[in-house]
């Protein structure tokens, strides 16, 4: 039994963000935004939570995610709710709630948690987020490409662009998929004693997905099955030429991985994913796919989609193994106030110099003590500058300004030069 006093602790696989970690996070987040804004893709802000049946019919019944990974509840009425384990399917049913793809076309992002129940481990957890992206009404595949392109962009815009692989395969059409079946299934019976566990069931609900197999001992049976690629039809191979051949002209390198099917059940054609060498285990750091189909079946009109998820967390462990990142200083300025009638003019002079020094940083210090101890917080908090209000200074119109990270003299000025300072040099 837990000790009475023993504190509350989060849910294993639910990490909390803190603040020294925060300002990688703003840093990955402002260089997202400004690429997706480059391609003028919009913002969608979206529920957490979705009632159950969204996601059983649009992810799959026979999925990992739904038969194993969603966290899911009865609320106080009695309607089963899940915390989203995507983004995708509730992306598609709030623009089908909102009429937004009457022949209209979108480029929208999301950012924000999702949930699994997955065993928790370096760059897979209970709560992730996901920068999430979808297009509706474009059949591309000139819009696949942007996509693809849009990614290239960020990975070399965060400087680990030859850390990543682009795989890319097609699944064809539900129909081509259908063929093929057929023969991926003959082929696994006439081996059925070398399938694993996870492929035995996968056999009977869907044997696509025994080529996503994590097992090595069936890598060698998986790589003789049947290819996908030979069961295509003129439409399907015509679309993924004119995607490898764009990417061929953007210098965007690939490599056709023919087993890539992807997790869901809800792509065709056009199948992505961006992976590393360098986590471990978790290496997709973005996968994506086209959903034409996931639109009909959400009851929405025949069109077009096409989008991709990348994981956060992974791209910022990727981060994280980088030398250094330009992040900014959290604090310019430190305040230091000495005696009660600088404490006492402190505040109001902080709201002077922040009105007039635009962007300024300036941290007063609020906790008391001596000028000994507020001088090693201001040189612990970063700053570049420490503004000391000492009262007989103070009562003449003057601060000193002391630079904490270089040589330079402390200088005793008045309050507009110091501001005029501040302007000039922050
Ligand atoms: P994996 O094969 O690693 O389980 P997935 O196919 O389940 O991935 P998607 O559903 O395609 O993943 O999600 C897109 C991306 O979201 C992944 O490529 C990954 O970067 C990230 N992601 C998925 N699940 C997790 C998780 N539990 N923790 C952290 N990131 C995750
Ligand atoms: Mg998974």
């Amino acid at each position: 039994m837990a000790k009475k006093n023993q504190s509350v602790q989060a849910i294993r696989g639910m990490h909390d963000i803190l603040p020294e970690q925060s300002p990688r996070w703003q840093y990955a987040e402002n260089i997202i935004r400004e690429v997706l804004s480059s391609y003028c893709y919009q913002e969608i802000r979206l529920p957490t939570v979705e009632k159950t049946e969204l996601f059983k019919r649009s992810i799959g019944e026979v999925t990992d995610i739904v038969e194993k990974e969603m966290y899911t509840f009865n609320d106080r009425n009695n309607d089963s709710l899940t915390l989203r384990p995507e983004g995708t399917a509730g992306c598609l049913r709030a623009c089908l709630e909102h009429g937004l793809l009457h022949n209209q076309v979108h480029r929208l992002w999301y950012c924000g948690p999702m949930f699994r129940y997955e065993r928790p481990q370096k760059g897979r957890y209970r709560q992730f987020h996901q920068l999430g992206v979808e297009t509706y009404g474009m059949p591309g595949p000139d819009i696949d490409a942007e996509l693809i392109v849009l990614t290239d962009r960020l990975w070399k815009r965060f400087g680990i662009r030859e850390r990543l692989t682009l795989e890319l395969n097609t699944l064809g059409t539900t129909q081509e998929r259908l063929v093929y079946r057929e023969k991926l299934v003959a082929y696994f019976k006439q081996h059925i004693a070398a399938l694993d566990e996870d492929s035995l069931r996968r056999l009977e609900t869907n044997p696509l997905r025994i080529l996503d197999s994590k097992n090595k001992d069936m890598h060698s049976l998986i790589s003789d099955a049947p290819e996908l690629m030979d069961s295509l039809g003129e439409d399907s191979l015509q679309h993924f030429q004119t995607l490898t051949r764009t990417l061929d002209q953007l210098g965007v390198s690939y490599e056709i991985n023919t087993r890539l099917v992807r997790g869901l059940d809800y792509y065709g054609k056009t199948v992505f994913e961006w992976v590393t060498n360098d986590l471990g285990a978790q290496g997709t750091v973005c996968a994506g796919g086209r959903y034409d189909g996931l639109i009909e079946q959400l009851g929405g009109k025949a069109n077009h989609a096409i989008g991709f998820a990348m994981g956060m967390e992974r791209l910022l462990l990727l981060l994280e193994q980088l030398d250094s990142l330009p992040i900014a200083r959290t604090v310019d300025v430190y305040m230091i106030r000495v005696g009660t009638a600088a404490e006492e003019e402190g505040l109001r002079l902080a709201e002077k110099i922040r009105n007039e020094v635009q962007g300024i940083k300036l941290q007063v210090n609020c906790a008391g003590g001596s000028f000994k101890s507020q001088f090693k917080k201001a040189d612990k908090s970063g700053a570049e500058y420490a503004i000391i209000l000492a009262e007989d200074e103070l009562s003449r119109g003057e601060v000193s300004i002391k630079p904490l990270r270089t040589n330079k003299e402390q200088m005793n000025i008045s309050i507009n030069e110091a501001i005029h300072f501040f302007i000039e040099s922050l």
